[in-house]
């Protein structure tokens, strides 16, 4: 299995501190099932900044690492970048790493909100012939409570991708519910771990995916497994007709 969004590079943003976290991670993953993993350190996220030549760089040292140290894990780069008013112009730049050089960008936003600007700058991305991957749309304030918003970006062309420990838990019942909200409206494409660390921000692949299996049957598991193999091949993945959240009912008034 492939892991699409991890902070798995050293010393880069608030993932992996050492070398040897690099490591254990690594290990961890390979314990889970996982055989190539992309590497998506924050950027311009307010604290941390990692750009395309810093990021290719720190891959291929970490890369030799895992073959010295026997680890069988494929490291690809990749970057996860908040939402700014510049991704347009820093493209022009260099600066952006699309998943392994694809086509695919991966799209943060604040946790609280989505901002007035995004369903635009979601667009001119497409326009500039890249597909956004909208990042832990689950763990989104603003989207939770108004998942038309996403409903809306995905109608569009946009892709999103659930955190594997929310489908099961770990971020709590409401996170886990909307998680598997937006997998029951095909409004989410890829399941990764954005593992930070082997403890209290850990991989959860095999779990989420036998919860997956369990839930949803073979064709769902199926489907997540194949999409984050697609995407770092740079090919179309399955997209199925997105429909909206159901209301839920509260407090019984409806
Ligand atoms: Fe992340």
């Amino acid at each position: 299995m492939i892991d699409i969004h991890s902070h798995i590079l050293p010393g880069v943003d608030d993932g992996a501190k050492t070398e040897e976290d690099s490591l254990a991670m690594a290990r961890e993953a390979v314990a889970q099932g996982i055989t190539a993993i992309v590497a998506t350190p924050h950027n311009k996220n307010g604290k941390y900044d990692n750009d395309r030549h810093s990021i290719i760089n720190s891959v291929e040292i970490l890369s030799e690492l895992f073959v010295k140290e026997d680890i069988p894990l494929i490291i690809l780069p990749g970057q996860e970048n908040r939402i700014n008013g510049d991704i347009l112009e820093d493209m022009k730049n260099g600066n952006i790493l699309p998943i392994n050089d694809s086509k695919y960008l991966f799209i943060e936003f604040p946790s609280a909100n989505v901002p007035r600007y995004a369903s635009q700058m979601l667009f001119d991305i497409q326009v500039a012939g890249y597909t956004p991957v909208i990042v832990h749309p689950e763990r989104n304030q603003e989207l939770i409570e108004h998942p038309g918003k996403l409903y809306e970006f995905v109608k569009k062309g946009a892709l999103t991708q659930v955190t594997a420990a929310s489908v099961v838990g770990k971020f709590g019942k409401n996170i886990q519910k909307f998680s598997h909200d937006l997998i029951e409206a095909n409004l989410t494409h890829f399941v990764a771990s954005d593992a930070h660390n082997t403890t209290t921000r850990g991989f959860c692949m095999h779990d989420a995916f036998h919860e997956i299996k369990n839930k949803y049957g073979s064709d769902y598991f199926y489907m997540f497994l194949e999409n984050s193999q697609l995407l770092v091949d740079n090919m179309n993945v399955n997209r199925m007709e997105p429909s909206q959240v159901k209301k839920k009912k509260f407090l019984g008034l409806f």
